[in-house]
């Protein structure tokens, strides 16, 4: 860095996305999966190594300010980033800052119940944290493949039952049917609550040929009002989403 620096004229500045959360106000990380992590003041080591001060951020909030700055959610007030990957997370930004949140869980909506379940949902498969149901234990990727496999006897990968669904395979595109109208039903309680203009997806699933168009028509009989204005789209940065938001962390102006 010191090379870097020398050579370019400019001192530079740090920002990190971790998955877990940082406190802003004590740089201590709670929550992470990489979790020697837990509980150290990785803020100020950095800072201290690195001679400056460091922003830190939850990944999925990194992924947000991406999008929300230069990406899908460009030039929208309130942008709801959702990671459907492995795990199922989000963020929030507001004019492209982001809604970190008393508890450090703005937008973390995936340990939340499944909204509006039939009786075959209930009490839901067991997840991690403890609960059954969580929106997570349906719309990761993980989560559709149980889903899938409970169902019809098959394992087969979340790609594979897009595929099969596509040619025809009835169970398959039931499958993902339910899919698409479990994420309806996700993003229109996460609308009825904070009614952001523009919702990104990430993570793994968000790749799904056409999700935001299934995603944008399965929510509208949810959404408390007659006209849902609610834009749906893709992620614009992918993997380099995390990366990029960190940056951002530091903002021009
Ligand atoms: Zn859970």
């Amino acid at each position: 860095m010191a090379l870097i620096e020398r050579t370019v004229g400019e001192r530079g500045t740090v920002g990190i996305g971790i998955p877990g959360m940082i406190s802003q106000r004590t740089g201590i990380v709670k929550n992470a999966n990489s979790t020697w992590l837990i509980g150290k003041p990785l803020g100020s080591a950095l800072e201290a190594r690195l001679e400056r001060p460091v922003r830190l951020m939850n990944d999925a909030n990194c992924f947000v300010l991406s999008e929300a700055t230069d990406g899908a959610g460009a030039g929208f007030h309130c942008v709801f980033g959702v990671i459907l990957g492995t795990g199922v997370g989000g963020g929030i930004t507001i004019d492209r800052r982001v809604h970190v949140g008393a508890n450090l869980i703005g937008g973390e909506w995936g340990h939340n119940p499944l909204p509006w379940p039939d009786v075959a949902e209930l009490p839901g498969p067991a997840c991690y944290c403890g609960r059954h149901g969580c929106i997570e234990t349906y719309l990761s990727g993980p989560g559709m493949e149980f889903d899938h496999r409970v169902r019809t006897g098959r394992s087969q990968s979340s790609r594979e039952i897009v595929r099969a669904a596509g040619q025809g395979d009835a169970p398959a595109a039931e499958t993902l049917a339910r899919y698409h109208d479990r994420l309806g039903r996700g993003l229109a309680s996460v609308i009825n609550l904070l009614d952001p203009d523009v919702i990104v997806l990430g993570g793994g699933m968000s790749n799904l040929p056409g999700l935001e168009d299934a995603a944008a028509r399965a929510m509208q009989p949810y959404v408390f009002s007659d006209v849902v204005e609610t834009v749906v789209r893709r992620n614009v940065h992918g993997d380099s989403s995390g990366v990029r938001g960190a940056a951002w962390l530091w903002p021009e102006d």
